[in-house]
């Protein structure tokens, strides 16, 4: 089978951006493929972040991922500091890595502007270590949104940089580019984040996903229900494009430019497909909250499993690089 690599970070709530950008299609891809699943804590320590909510936030996201549907029978799933080898594979990836590769990328040059009070070397080494992460599993394939693409084109160059120097030991990975649509915040300014507070969290009751929706920015220009809209402008729509039917988009396209309909009608329509999917996901994490044994045993067995795959590839890359071993 072929291997997938993918991670997520414990930011704490997952909202419905990370669930329909990444989670849903790990859901579907691991019944076809090898699939490696990792919290990555290392790249969350990458600018600051709550030191006294870290383990909770890190056990949070593997709860919510089986609440979504992944499962340890098809997938390895577990936290990336358990595997060490991860920031070993990284340091030596520096060592193959231009700088000015690293500098140019733009994920980089966005964080450097937004934590300019703290740009250290781990936000610059953060795609290195994204390769690490790939490589160690020598997973040929990563699942990712457009915004990724280019660190995996880094970590390409990464292995071939290695290989060319100390032999073929390492896949270029390529990207599983994600069909799903963009998803804005509530605000309608930007992509749905958890930092600017524009989020409808996966696990948040529906009174509270409700009150988000209701009054979430539609359409600008429709300023009375008799205005006709436009749903490509409408961040609702977006939404919808990720809940509802084709049936339903067509009935809303017509309804929106037409006046035929309401924001609050439309926004009801997605209230319900919202709940039809959700509340199965926030019953089962309701269910695995009371159980957290059983998650931390996931993460556990799956950190173990890991660390087996690591172990060869490290003391394969050990050896290539002309390491002392007794
Ligand atoms: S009817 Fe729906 S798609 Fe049209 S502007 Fe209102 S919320 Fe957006």
């Amino acid at each position: 089978m072929k291997r997938i690599f993918s991670g997520i970070q414990p930011t704490g709530e997952i909202h419905l951006g990370n669930y329909v950008g990444a989670i849903r299609n790990w859901v579907y891809l691991q019944d076809e493929y090898d699939c490696v699943f990792s919290v990555v804590d290392y790249h969350a320590i990458t600018i600051e972040y709550p030191v006294e909510e870290m383990a909770k936030r890190t056990l949070e996201t593997g709860l919510i991922l089986l609440a979504c549907g992944l499962s340890p029978e098809k997938s390895k799933i577990f936290v990336q500091s358990h595997v060490p080898e991860h920031t070993e594979l990284a340091w030596i990836f520096n060592t193959v890595t231009p700088i000015g590769e690293v500098e140019r990328m733009t994920q980089f040059k966005d964080k450097a502007k937004q934590h300019r009070a703290n740009i250290n070397m781990g936000l610059m080494g953060y795609p290195v270590l994204q390769s690490a992460d790939i490589l160690l599993y020598k997973a040929g394939y990563v699942p990712v949104g457009e915004d990724q693409v280019q660190h995996i084109e880094l970590s390409r160059e990464v292995a071939r940089k290695f290989n060319a120097r100390f032999g073929d030991v390492f896949p270029e990975p390529q990207e599983i580019l994600s069909m799903a649509p963009r998803i804005l915040g509530v605000d309608g300014q930007a992509k749905m984040s958890k930092s600017l507070g524009n989020f409808i969290g996966v696990l948040e009751e529906e009174a509270g996903i409700w009150e988000k929706l209701r009054t979430a920015v539609t359409d600008v220009n429709r300023v009375h229900r008799t205005d006709p809209g436009d749903p490509n402008i409408c961040n609702i729509y977006t939404i919808h494009r990720a809940f509802s039917d084709n049936s339903m988009l067509i009935e809303i396209d017509k309804g929106c430019t037409s006046a035929g309909i309401g924001c609050i009608d439309c926004k009801k329509m997605l209230f319900e497909n919202l709940k039809k999917e959700l509340t199965p996901i926030r019953e089962k994490a309701r269910e695995l909250a009371a159980n957290t044994d059983y998650v931390k045993d996931v993460l556990h067995q799956g950190a173990g499993a890991c660390r087996k795959i690591a172990d060869v590839t490290m003391e394969e890359v050990r050896r290539v690089l002309g390491l002392y071993r007794t």
